[in-house]
């Protein structure tokens, strides 16, 4: 039976809800945040967004929802380990992506570009305005009203200009103080997931090999190791257990190397883990820079290959094309969110019609940012 630390994040201890609300009734205030993020909208929607691969490629890959899954699952298990909070990590991890445009990171850059003149678009700054303001299902409130705890995880990094203008989450980014021990985990579970599901998705694809991938260490090692020990398994089979190998060993990494973090620096509780000037949870400095080599690997030779730059720039120019209309002409914006055009615009002006715009195009999924473009645009359609 595990107990729970000392500097875990404690329920009954929450730092409470923006707008008040009774204690909820045999779950704790964590257990609600997690519950509240799956019931959402914006939750069903991570199902058609691109993590890597855009959604219809292949029913195989990941996709916002697969991936959040894949973290929340990583995470839990670190943190039932430590004795940290299991509920609000998996609040955090289910919620962390929930601000993700449409085609990934593509999505994310172009629509910050549109942005640029009113103030910028960030994908954390959005899944914080997603779970605070643009869920409607609460009768008594805007969002879904979660702890400052979770708003505290989801909020992974963010502009100091913006930082200014948040209130109680934004603080620690001015005080360069740390959020909980659950957060910051949260934070590499995400790492730990994508390092490895972005492997298996590009091996799959085709666009990197595992003759390249003899070139990344911490692949390298674990992929020797299984060709000892099954010297006849080949095919997807050995690159899974190759995956499943280096993932228990960057999680064991940071299991141990965190543990260590936190007894040097003796910290007891939550306020004393907030006031440290470095993340406790921590990899060791070998698994670090291993790492690293990882993720620029992952980073010269998926991330920027040709095939996926072709889907980058068509992507970009879907999310453009919209901002600009839509920006010329409110009308074709849906009735929700012409009415939140106009209300934002009475008291920030043009730039309140680009932040509902904005809101607009952060919450499509893919297919139904392609389908809006077919239809404002493909007039051969029309015949
Ligand atoms: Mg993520």
């Amino acid at each position: 039976m595990n107990t729970i630390a000392s500097y875990a994040a404690i329920p009954a201890q929450s730092r409470g809800r923006h707008y008040p609300e009774p204690a909820p009734q045999y779950r704790t205030e964590f257990q609600r945040d997690r519950d509240r993020i799956i019931h959402s909208k914006a939750f069903r929607r991570l199902e058609y967004k691109t993590q890597v691969f855009v959604n219809h490629e292949g029913d195989l890959y990941r996709t916002r929802l697969t991936h959040s899954l894949e973290v929340a699952q990583i995470a839990r298990s670190v943190a039932r380990s430590m004795g940290l909070n299991e509920d609000l990590t998996e609040a955090i991890a289910l919620s962390h992506d929930l601000g993700h445009t449409p085609f990934g990171h593509a999505g994310q850059d172009e629509l910050n570009e549109c942005m640029k003149a009113y103030g910028g678009f960030e994908h954390n700054l959005q899944s914080l305005r997603v779970v605070d303001v643009l869920e409607d299902s609460y009768a008594d409130f805007p969002g879904i009203n979660l702890t400052f705890e979770t708003r505290e995880g989801i909020l992974k990094h963010c502009a100091l200009k913006h930082a200014a203008t948040l209130g109680d989450v934004g603080e620690r980014f001015l005080n360069k103080t740390q959020p909980s021990l659950e957060a910051q985990l949260t934070n590499l579970a995400d790492e730990i997931a994508y390092n490895n599901h972005d492997i298996e998705d590009g091996l799959r694809s085709g666009l990197i090999t595992l003759e390249q991938l003899q070139e990344v260490p911490v692949f390298a090692l674990e992929y020797g190791h299984v060709r000892t020990a099954y010297p006849d398994l080949s095919g997807r089979r050995l690159i899974r257990e190759t995956l499943r190998r280096m993932i228990g060993r960057m999680v064991i990494d940071l299991i141990e190397s965190s543990q260590a973090a936190i007894q040097l620096s003796g910290v007891q509780t939550l306020d004393e883990v907030r006031k440290q000037s470095l993340a406790l949870m921590r990899y060791g400095d070998e698994m670090r820079t291993q790492k690293n080599v990882l993720k620029k690997f992952l980073r010269e030779n998926l991330y920027f290959h040709p095939t996926v730059y072709r889907m980058t720039w068509r992507a970009r120019k879907v999310v453009r094309a919209l901002f600009e209309t839509y920006m010329q002409d409110t009308r074709l914006l849906t009735p929700k969110y012409q009415v939140f055009a106009k209300r934002y615009e009475v008291d920030h002006g043009e730039t309140g019609r680009a932040l509902a715009i904005a809101d607009f195009i952060a919450g499509m999924t893919d297919r139904y940012a392609m389908r809006e473009y077919g239809q404002l645009f493909d007039l051969a359609g029309l015949r």
